[in-house]
């Protein structure tokens, strides 16, 4: 029998004789002392990715691995997308090893951010979605911010054990990893990154001493984040890469807002008040009135309500409509992937139109 090979980059199977699957190489390119599949290679030389088939169940197949194992769980998700980036039913796919929860692309919120809030607002939302997590802890995987406190933590946490780091597409698992090993051995990017969601397809395995290893686990594509709505391109507008400059839009009842063409905030019913909209920079905002706003977007979207755009357009599933009451309270109504917009008084009446499909919450104020 052949000896198995796996890719260097993001640990698939190496294979030859599918080119839509994962960990595909031409023949010709085996001889290589370096093996990585041909959807690593694009992505490292031509920033390019293939998108190559896998089954959510033959993700959540592979995590459940984990509740075979004793180990510590490391699981991360994105602070600007957690709902989006949760997994339901994830406890049991990891079963009794203790979970630490990492909210990660702290870089990106403002300065004035209340972590404590956030952390407080992370913990809790952990638990409605049924996930019992040991602690919380912030990070930026790719500036580096929160890690003298994790590896700390991880290392004492682990006690020995190995560590499974977990996590959906998309929400930094790759550069937290490559992070943690930048930090302890200097190689840089040892793990695949990339933009776009699904890139590490298999169990990396790092050592971590002569006893135990960390796991880079597949990520799990999770259907509610909107990365999965909208096209590659698309995403690299709506998906922040600074930190956000909030934007102040003092709107009377009976206006609207549109974020690009993927969302639509309607203040219904209220007093006059300054809404904040915590979006990427890039994504455009319009204001026009409530009851041309239907006209404004069936004319404008794809061009002045951009993105989506007219080729990109196709792939959005249309706008639905949810009508909520905000409590009499400064709150956040989040938009998974998108960001949040703050409510200060509360006490109104909103309509959000956003893909359906996407689920959006609401939380007392982080600023
Ligand atoms: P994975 O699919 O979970 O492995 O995610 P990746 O590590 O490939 O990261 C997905 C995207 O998020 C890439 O565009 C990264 O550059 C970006 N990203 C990862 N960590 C951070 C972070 O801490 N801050 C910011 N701003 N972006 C990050």
């Amino acid at each position: 029998m052949e000896e198995l090979m796996y890719c260097e980059g993001c640990g698939a199977e190496i294979q030859t004789k599918e080119k839509t699957k994962s960990g595909f190489v031409p023949r010709s390119a085996l001889d290589s002392e370096h093996i990585i599949c041909q959807r690593c290679f694009r992505l490292k030389h031509y920033n390019e990715v293939q998108d190559v088939e896998y089954s959510d169940d033959d993700y959540l197949r592979m995590i459940n691995k984990i509740s075979d194992t004793n180990s510590l769980v490391v699981k991360i998700v994105d602070i600007f997308d957690f709902n989006g980036s949760f997994i339901s039913g994830f406890q049991r796919l990891t079963g009794n090893n203790p979970i630490i929860l990492i909210g990660n692309k702290v870089d990106l919120l403002p300065k004035s951010t209340n972590k404590s809030k956030l952390i407080h607002w992370m913990k809790k939302t952990a638990s409605e979605f049924g996930l019992t997590v040991q602690d919380v802890f912030l990070a930026s995987a790719e500036k580096g911010l929160g890690f003298d406190i994790i590896e700390k933590e991880i290392e004492e946490r682990r006690n020995g054990k190995d560590v499974y780091v977990v996590g959906c597409t998309n929400v930094g698992k790759s550069t937290f990893i490559n992070q943690l090993i930048n930090r302890s051995s200097g190689v840089k990017n040892a793990i695949t990154t990339s933009y776009f969601p699904g890139t590490t397809l298999g169990f990396i395995q790092i050592p971590l001493d002569r006893k135990s290893n960390m796991y880079d686990t597949p990520g799990v594509v999770n259907r509610r984040q909107l990365v999965h709505y909208v096209s590659d391109k698309d995403l690299k507008v709506i998906t922040p890469k600074k930190e956000i400059k909030p934007k102040v839009y003092q709107l009377q009842d009976k206006q609207t807002l549109f974020f690009g063409g993927f969302a639509r905030f309607d203040f219904e019913k209220g007093m006059k008040q300054s809404f904040v909209c915590y979006l990427s920079n890039e994504l455009m905002i319009h204001r026009t009135k409530l009851d041309q706003a239907d006209e404004f977007y069936q004319k404008h979207v794809g061009e002045l309500l951009q993105p989506p755009t007219q080729e990109t357009l196709e792939q959005l599933p249309s706008l639905v409509k949810q009508t909520i009451k905000i409590p009499r309270e400064k709150t956040d109504i989040v938009v998974p992937g998108l960001g949040w917009i703050t409510v200060p008084d509360g006490g109104v009446t909103i309509s959000i139109h956003v893909p359906k499909g996407v689920n959006i919450s609401l939380r007392p104020a982080l600023i």
